[in-house]
């Protein structure tokens, strides 16, 4: 409500940083975060826990997202899965950027509602819902929603009779990073059966969704999706129902979002003529690259191999997977450490260090072994206590998903910074 329409004025083809190379704008701001940041920080007086991690955020790098996707699936209006990274800042901008929200719990959607977004501009993804959550999705009006199963049907009707729902469907998703449809997505020898349920039920039904799995790596899974999709379409559209919204649903990378997008457009405009409103999920592809954390090292230890006698090293940070490392875990990430500081070095975004460089495995403060963010990675041997290390491309399911235990921070802070302009004008609005 009275947010300012997004402003697109340069074609993303003519952006000096388009063409994905490392952007120095945004390099230059996050390193004067991270250096500033640190240099506040007196190792031998500071609270308990001033030398916790921390992130830096370049909002300018959600944007430049943004401006990739309307470039290259100008008809596809991306829904932001705010599962994936629920910044508030993230959700300002994507807000006045216009785009709308996929939500899947009632604290998801009641951030956005709080924020001014209106409840047309929300999808409550869930394909099965907590009862109470339809009650609230029906209370503020948040009328789209998904369902898969005939059980979810009997409880729409029961709770939100008149919702506007959408059937997701089972893809194959054997060649994403995280399998979805082993949980969710009606099986197509299904979706007759249940369409026919939905109606004898009353129900209201506009559309097909799918997820292809999370960080997938066959841009191929969509078209087959879509055409999936589209005898799904049909199969509605005999049972009298008005078919007209697609949901393209997750999965999008940073690195393959223009291959996915390369057959993913066509396919939709060959399936679907233009009177089908078409919608997607993206998560991880709006904010991973816009995220770095910065950890600190608070201990070291060598070990040396009973063979061959060699010395390998094992160093501790404040911060792992039951921390914003989660991903480990949840994700299959796979982080890579880079040296921040090094003694009074400050190393951010410096090519190479020339130094030998030794094998560690990083560990995370909690008392658990599982607490291992990468058991090989090879960094100079004179990294020691009280230097920092920094990962890159740590916005999608870190923090959301971090944990308290062993006591240890959930919360850690957030530096944002801006490297566009555009982006900056929005948020200060
Ligand atoms: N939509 C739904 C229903 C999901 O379950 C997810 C992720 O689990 C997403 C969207 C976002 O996926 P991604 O971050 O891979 O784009």
């Amino acid at each position: 409500k009275g947010m300012p329409g997004p402003t697109l004025a340069a074609p993303h083809a003519a952006h000096p940083f388009y063409d994905g190379s490392e952007n120095a704008a945004s390099k230059a701001l996050v390193a004067n975060a991270l250096a500033q940041r640190i240099q506040n920080i007196n190792i031998d007086k500071c609270e308990a826990g001033g030398e916790d991690a921390f992130f830096v955020a370049d909002l300018g790098e959600v944007y430049r997202q943004h401006l990739r996707w309307k470039l290259n699936l100008p008809r596809i209006e991306p829904f932001y899965a705010v599962k994936c990274n629920p910044d508030l800042q993230v959700l300002r901008l994507l807000a006045n950027l216009g785009c709308g929200f996929d939500c899947a719990s009632k604290k998801e959607m009641e951030t956005a509602l709080s924020m001014g977004i209106s409840p047309n501009r929300i999808i409550y993804a869930h394909p099965c819902k907590t009862a109470s959550f339809i009650r609230y999705a029906s209370k503020e009006g948040v009328e789209h929603m998904t369902f898969d199963n005939a059980e979810e049907l009997y409880k729409c009707q029961r709770y939100f009779p008149s919702a506007r729902l959408l059937l997701r469907i089972a893809t194959d998703d054997s060649k994403a990073l995280c399998r979805l449809s082993v949980k969710y997505g009606a099986p197509l020898d299904s979706t007759a059966g249940l369409l026919q349920l939905a109606k004898e039920l009353g129900l209201n039904v506009v559309g097909v969704s799918f997820h292809v799995g999370s960080g997938t790596y066959d841009p191929t899974a969509y078209v087959a999706a879509v055409q999936d999709a589209r005898r799904v379409f049909d199969e509605g559209a005999e049972l009298g129902f008005e078919m007209k919204l697609l949901d393209v649903g997750g999965g999008y990378g940073h690195n393959n979002f223009e291959a996915i997008a390369s057959v993913l457009g066509p396919a939709v405009d060959q399936y679907f003529p233009s009177n089908v409103r078409v919608i997607a999920e993206p998560g991880r592809y709006y904010v991973a690259s816009a995220f770095t954390v910065a950890a600190h090292v608070i201990a070291r230890r060598t070990v040396q191999d009973p063979v061959t006698l060699e010395n390998s090293f094992m160093l501790y940070l404040n911060d792992g997977v039951y921390g914003n490392f989660s991903g480990v875990m949840f994700d299959h990430q796979t982080p890579v450490p880079k040296v921040l500081t090094c003694g009074d070095r400050f190393l951010y975004g410096k090519k190479g260090v020339d130094e030998r460089l030794v094998k560690y495995s990083i560990w995370g403060p909690t008392c658990d072994g599982l607490d291992c963010i990468s058991s090989s990675s090879f960094l100079p041997e004179v990294v020691s206590v009280g230097d920092w290390l920094y990962f890159a491309e740590m916005g999608a399911y870190s923090k959301c998903s971090a944990t308290k235990f062993n006591g240890f921070p959930d919360d850690h802070e957030v530096i944002y910074v801006c490297s566009e302009p555009g982006a900056a004008a929005l948020l200060e609005g």
